[in-house]
């Protein structure tokens, strides 16, 4: 049986892309064809940005309090299509089931948020300025805004943007990963269910094609990425010099930094799904755990054991903690990385570079490996890995630890396992990183902060979720008003 070619949403109808080229969607835990991807082209995306520009001017002036019902329905349908949805992300994104949900609630917990609106966007007053004279800062929408998503989360990063943009009176292009496209045409089908107005969402499949002609296309006023750093880097500059507002995410190496008095149970636990839940593809993974003083071997021989007791396989059967990684090539540039680590000197405590799971001969599967001293100025030690892989380093001192953090180019994310206030205290203050955990291993923060990220993790001003979304999706009107006292009218 042929896979199905997935379609476009523009203009309130699903759309065959014009697009001749496809690309086929393969599920990395069973190597089967699930879908047909269209590789959109520039008149694509020209379609969806004419079609979300038509819509903008009566969707700005849909009061906000309305807007906003639309988000009711869409967290309750969303709530009521979990499971459907978490199958599908498991189906063609591989991570378990468990994992699949987690993603949801958190896009779920963007719509919450979202719904907060009229209050979020409110303005500022202040009477009086000169005599006579007012002053007052309203917020207004943006404009067509679009997105473009990485395949490690196909349900939720749409989510960190969606809600918000819409909320704020703008109207939208998605763009998702072409390697995990079907859950947005999932969320797009209860997007349909809601009634917008035709144009006020729109789903564009396609690859690096599609996102150049988004980044061009002169109806398209602000764009969010969430990707690779070089690919971040291309998006942030390319829009900007096209005179777009826009935030790129980019990528990461995560360290984690475990003290003497850390309780060794919680964090080897901690760390270990820090490290390999996702199967290490999340940005905000542990990719480091730089042990300080005495500790090294106790976590050592902890981790190591953890690593090798994971359960590998199908996302979608009971039990698994971790599934395969995206696809075979993804798995041939790990162990690339991994033969780089070890001709640096790194001993692989526990090698689950080749790993084959009963059943399914044909997926990406890797079991968690470790390696144990890095050198600190190879390219394992520096490099975004995103795999099942943790590096181990070990120095004498908290300080040498964020010597070490801040001399790294990404700033995604540090953590500290620490018994100690003290310690806690001064890694916050001093890590260069945009989030922080202390005692904890994936510090995503909830809905209602901005996902933040330093240095070449993140290009922009402004992050995703939160306050900063309704900055970033708002742009500020500043009026300035005198009325005259004789021009009053007597009645
Ligand atoms: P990617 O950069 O390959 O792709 C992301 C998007 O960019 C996709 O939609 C893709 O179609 C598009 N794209 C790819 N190459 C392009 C090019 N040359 N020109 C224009 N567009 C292009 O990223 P990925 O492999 O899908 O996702 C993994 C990466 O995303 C990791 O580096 C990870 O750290 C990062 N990530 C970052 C965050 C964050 O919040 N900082 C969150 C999730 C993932």
């Amino acid at each position: 049986m042929t896979a199905k070619t997935l379609s476009n949403y523009i203009d309130g109808e699903w759309r065959a892309a014009g697009a001749q080229e496809t690309m086929p969607v393969t599920n990395p835990a069973t190597g089967e064809v699930l879908a047909q991807v269209p590789l959109s082209t520039a008149a694509d995306v020209g379609l969806a940005a004419s079609a979300a520009q038509a819509a903008f001017d009566g969707w700005r002036r849909t009061p906000a309090t309305a807007r906003i019902q639309f988000l009711f329905k869409l967290k309750r349908l969303l709530e009521e299509n979990t499971e459907e949805l978490a199958r599908t992300i498991t189906l063609e994104n591989g991570k378990t089931l468990e994992e699949a949900r987690g993603e949801l609630a958190r896009a779920v917990e963007n719509v919450e948020v979202a719904c907060g609106i009229p209050m979020l966007m409110q303005g500022d007053y202040s009477e009086d300025i000169a005599r006579g004279i007012d002053e007052y800062m309203i917020r207004q929408p943006v404009g067509v805004c679009a997105t473009i998503a990485p395949f490690n989360f196909p349900g939720m990063i749409a989510f960190w943007y969606l809600p918000y943009a819409l909320a704020c009176g703008n109207t939208f292009i998605m763009k998702p990963a072409e390697r995990c496209p079907m859950t947005m045409q999932r969320v797009f089908e209860l997007l349909h269910q809601l009634g917008l107005p035709k144009g006020v969402v729109n789903l564009v499949n396609g690859g690096p094609v599609a996102v150049d002609a988004i980044l061009d296309h002169p109806l398209v006023r602000a764009v969010t990425f969430v990707g690779s750093t070089a690919v971040a880097r291309h998006v942030y500059s390319r829009a900007a010099v096209n005179g777009k507002r826009v935030q790129a995410q980019g990528g990461a190496k995560n360290p984690v930094v475990v003290l003497p008095d850390a309780d060794l149970e919680m964090t080897t636990r901690i760390v270990a799904d820090a490290a390999f839940g996702n199967a290490g593809q999340r940005c905000l993974a542990a990719s480091l755990a730089i042990t300080v003083g005495a500790v090294h071997s106790q976590f050592v021989e902890a981790i190591a054991d953890a690593a090798t007791n994971r359960v590998v396989g199908y996302g979608m059967d009971a039990g698994v903690e971790m599934g395969p990684v995206i696809t075979a090539q993804s798995k041939t540039r790990i162990q690339g990385l991994m033969r780089q680590g070890t001709a640096e000197g790194a001993r692989l405590l526990v090698d689950g570079s080749v790993a084959a799971v009963e059943g399914y001969a044909q997926g990406s599967f890797m079991r968690p490996s470790v390696m144990d001293g890095l050198s600190p100025d190879g390219e394992i030690a520096r490099a975004e890995i995103f795999g099942p892989v943790l590096g181990l380093i070990h120095v004498e001192s908290v300080d040498a630890a964020l010597d070490f953090i801040n001399s790294g180019k990404y700033g995604n994310m540090a953590c500290l396992f620490t018994a100690s206030g003290a310690s806690a205290r001064k890694f916050r203050v001093e890590a260069q990183t945009g989030n922080i955990g202390i005692n904890i291993g994936v510090a995503a923060p909830m809905a209602f902060f901005p996902f933040s990220g330093w240095k070449d993790s993140f290009f922009g001003d402004m992050h995703g979720q939160g306050k900063h979304a309704v900055e970033f999706f708002t742009q500020t009107k500043v009026v300035v008003e005198r009325w005259p006292q004789e021009w009053t009218r007597k009645f």
